[in-house]
């Protein structure tokens, strides 16, 4: 990889880099990246990494891997309603093929464009297993991140889009393209093409009391939520809100309450700022559902209809 190193950076990945944004005076290139933090604000950062056969299949068009992979760690931004600035980028490769890092950078570039983020530095490894890191920096107003500590007993649970796409394609991974049924497409792209919800992020700061983006599933996140705040929360269950594509499916509930990979927003607001925070559902054209309550009590509570509330099986704390 010594060899080729320079030139595949150069190829590749210099042209995701910065242009005219005072903010990041520095293109790829030099021994560390630069950032100028405007005076009020916090930087936010978050890393995730993706290993292939493990958080996607190592066969996946690498123009979905890369945009998956910018995605996943986007949405931690949003969950704090922080806007992107710039992500670093790791990638051990078996292999530097160029017609999969072609496709892999046109990816990344797309995201990284539709999302405003430059690219201002990274490593670049050989090494078994296609691994990739990506590291997002975004900016939020001093002391107005969203936090998971919040919620308070009387607050609305609310989540954005549909639950239990994502999950519902990792049964279809690996099936044929041309085999694949409309829902499984939707599916399929709910699991690779996740929208962090940036715009309602920001529009929750000063608003909601606590958020997290749902990555390992609704009743796990929000699980994360309760522990921090030290409250529970019932959730009305037959309110979870469901694509078409997944209605059909006989676990839809089941995925949408314990599944993953959704990038969702989960939420909580005052009782009484409700109403305002469900109009946002048309300025932002989103999805805003209230699925529950917090409770004093620290349990994790779901009902169906009108019946007694009773405990989540823990099943839904757990990874499938
Ligand atoms: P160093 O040896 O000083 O750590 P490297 O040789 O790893 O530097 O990288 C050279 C330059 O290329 C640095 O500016 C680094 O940020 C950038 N870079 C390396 N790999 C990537 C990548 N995958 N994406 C973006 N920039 C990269
Ligand atoms: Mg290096």
């Amino acid at each position: 990889m010594a060899l080729t190193e320079f030139g595949l950076i150069e190829n590749y990945f210099t042209e995701l880099g910065p242009a005219d944004n005072t903010l990041l005076p520095l293109r790829v290139g030099d021994d560390c990246a630069l950032l100028n933090i405007p005076a009020g604000q916090q930087l936010a950062t978050s890393i995730d990494t993706l290993v292939a056969g493990v958080h996607f299949p190592a066969q996946a068009d690498p123009y979905n891997i890369s945009r998956r992979a910018l995605r996943v760690t986007v949405s931690d931004l949003a969950a704090m309603g922080a806007q992107p600035l710039a992500f670093t980028l790791a990638l051990t490769l078996p292999a530097a093929d160029p017609d999969w890092l072609a496709a892999f950078s046109r990816g990344l570039r797309a995201d990284a464009e539709a999302f405003a983020i430059a690219l201002i530095g990274g490593d670049t490894t050989a090494g078994p297993v296609l691994t990739i890191t990506i590291q997002v920096l975004g900016l939020v107003p001093a002391g107005a991140a969203l936090l998971r500590s919040g919620a308070r007993p009387g607050d609305a649970v609310l989540v954005s889009g549909t639950l239990g796409d994502a999950h519902a394609a990792l049964a279809c991974l690996e099936v044929a393209d041309a085999e694949l049924n409309a829902e499984q497409r939707y599916w399929l792209d709910r699991y690779y093409t996740p929208a962090p919800r940036l715009a309602l992020g920001a529009a929750l700061r000063g608003l909601a009391s606590a958020a997290i983006d749902v990555s390992d599933g609704l009743a796990a996140d929000l699980g994360h939520i309760l522990r921090r705040s030290a409250v529970g929360a019932v959730l009305e269950l037959d309110t979870l809100p469901l694509s078409d594509a997944l209605r059909i499916h006989p676990q839809a509930r089941t995925f949408a309450l314990s599944g993953g990979d959704d990038y969702e927003l989960c939420f909580t607001v005052p009782a009484g700022r409700l109403a305002e925070t469900l109009a946002l559902a048309q300025s932002l054209n989103l999805r805003l559902t209230r699925i529950g309550t917090i409770t004093r009590e620290p349990t994790l509570l779901g009902r169906n209809g009108g019946g007694d509330p009773t405990p989540l099986s823990a099943d839904g704390y757990r990874h499938f």
